[in-house]
């Protein structure tokens, strides 16, 4: 091993994060978990694969964005490659799944582990809900608490990180709670192909179908993966129908809706709509703070000001995984290093989360909303008046469009009716002097500033 690997293992650690963050736990462990730094040296680095097999899958579904991150990461990056690590190839125990469907008459595809594991922790207790995910939820617990079949398919749809596959692990665990016998299988479209091309590979697709159809619930998390894996989509819609035609229950996920599948057929997205569509949509600030405080209480040892919850709450925005992956790091923190959670040690901890999290805010939107604030027109902030009323907004603007984005001041000056740069520096100036010193104009810049943010 090299000098650099060292360095190289630890971004290595946080772009496998970001990967599990973007493709989700199941796929990430399929793929991503197994994969091993070789070496990294003149700008080049070595990833390897236990087999050939994940490594062409890697090359041509996940390189690209590796290359992307870790480019991102250590600019002195030229290339990612990745081999077959030969070597590491000895006789596997097939891994024994919990929640196996493997029967007796359908040894082999059983031995590979049909089930994805579930996670203990997705439960529908520990689901917090709100207005963005009170319809999905209530979908969710339907499916799982009759005995019948409300809605076929269930599809839920909703961006990365808000809980879909939290309520498709809730559905099981509850079902396997209340009806005993009762046979679930949840895993990934993902896992569903990649089973699907191993039952073609050792031609044994008939026990791969027979698997399939007798199942009573059928779950596929984040089918959008299917689009374009055409013999897969095929394979998928057959056991679907044989499913639904037998009144089984199916509930399928996706990051989007049913009509903005691309790349699957016409046919069997018209099939998935047929049930019941519902959304989650993004969390509201509400949620967050619901969330948090819920999760918190898995740290009985350590206590979260209120104050340091709501900073999470309003900066973490994009997903719910990253909140708690914002709390989890300060929980870590607080206890390891021994330190009080506090709004500036969380600051501290999270700056590259915060950062990462930071909307981008144009000028145009930061004029709309100076202009609502002072109840001008646009038109007016942008003449040459030179009026207190109107002057000293517009300096704001200027003042704000220089701290929020990352424009420059004779940019920032164009955007202002095509004010000379000069302007703009002694709007900021001014802006910073008068923060200062007059509390009222303080607190109108902050309030803005919020409402640029939220
Ligand atoms: P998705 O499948 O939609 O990408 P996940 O179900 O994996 O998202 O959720 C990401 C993380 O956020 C999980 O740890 C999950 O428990 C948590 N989470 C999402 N929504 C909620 C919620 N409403 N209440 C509690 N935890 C949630
Ligand atoms: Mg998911």
């Amino acid at each position: 091993m090299d000098e650099s690997v060292p360095q190289a293992a630890e971004i290595w650690e946080r772009i496998k994060s970001y990967l599990r963050a973007e493709i989700g736990d199941d796929a990430f462990e399929t793929w991503i978990s197994g994969l091993k730094i070789e070496t990294a040296e003149g700008g080049t680095v070595r990833l390897s694969a236990r087999t050939k097999f994940v490594r062409d899958w890697i090359q041509r579904h996940y390189m690209d964005r590796i290359h992307e991150l870790w480019a991102r990461e250590d600019k002195s990056i030229l290339a990612v490659e990745i081999v077959a690590d030969l070597s590491a190839i000895k006789i596997r125990v097939p891994m024994a799944a919990k929640d196996h469907v493997g029967t007796a008459d359908s040894p082999v595809v059983a031995d590979r582990a049909l089930q994805a594991s579930l996670d203990p922790r997705f439960t529908f207790d520990s689901f917090v809900v709100g207005k963005s995910n009170e319809l999905a939820y209530a979908a969710a617990r339907r499916v799982a608490e009759t005995g019948e079949v409300p809605f076929n398919p269930l599809f839920l749809h909703g961006g990365v990180g808000l809980g879909k596959t939290h309520l498709m692990h809730a559905i099981a665990h509850e079902v396997k709670r209340r009806r005993a016998g009762v046979k679930v299988v949840y895993m990934s479209a993902e896992k569903f192909m990649f089973q699907f091309i191993s039952a073609l590979r050792y031609k044994d697709t008939v026990a791969f179908k027979r698997q399939f159809r007798s199942v009573d619930l059928l779950m596929i998390d984040d089918v959008q993966f299917i689009a374009n894996k055409n013999s897969t989509q095929e394979e998928f819609f057959h056991t679907f129908n044989a499913l639904v035609d037998n009144r089984r229950q199916v509930v399928v996920s996706s990051d989007r809706s049913p009509t903005d599948l691309k790349g699957i057929e016409e046919r069997i997205i018209s099939r998935l709509g047929w049930g019941l569509v519902a959304d989650i949509h993004p969390t509201d600030f509400e949620l967050r703070f619901g969330i948090l405080q819920s999760k918190c209480e898995q740290y009985p040892d350590v206590s979260f000001p209120e104050e340091v919850l709501e900073l999470l709450a309003r900066r973490i925005t994009s997903n719910v995984r990253e909140l708690e992956g914002g709390l989890n790091r300060i929980a870590a923190y607080a206890t390891f290093m021994g330190r009080a959670v506090s709004r500036d040690m969380a600051q501290d901890v999270l700056q590259d989360v915060l950062r990462a999290n930071d909307r981008k805010v144009t000028i145009s939107e930061i004029q709309r909303q100076v202009v609502d604030y002072y109840n001008l027109r646009l038109s007016e902030l942008l003449s040459a008046r030179r009026s207190q009323n109107i002057a000293r907004p517009r300096q704001v603007a200027m003042y704000l469009a220089k701290q929020l984005t990352s424009r420059s001041l004779p940019e920032i000056g164009r955007k202002f009716g095509g004010r000379d740069h000069t302007t703009v520096m002694h709007a900021v100036r001014k802006v910073e002097d008068l923060r200062r010193m007059d509390s009222v104009l303080d607190e109108d810049v902050k309030r803005i500033r919020r409402i640029l943010e939220a």
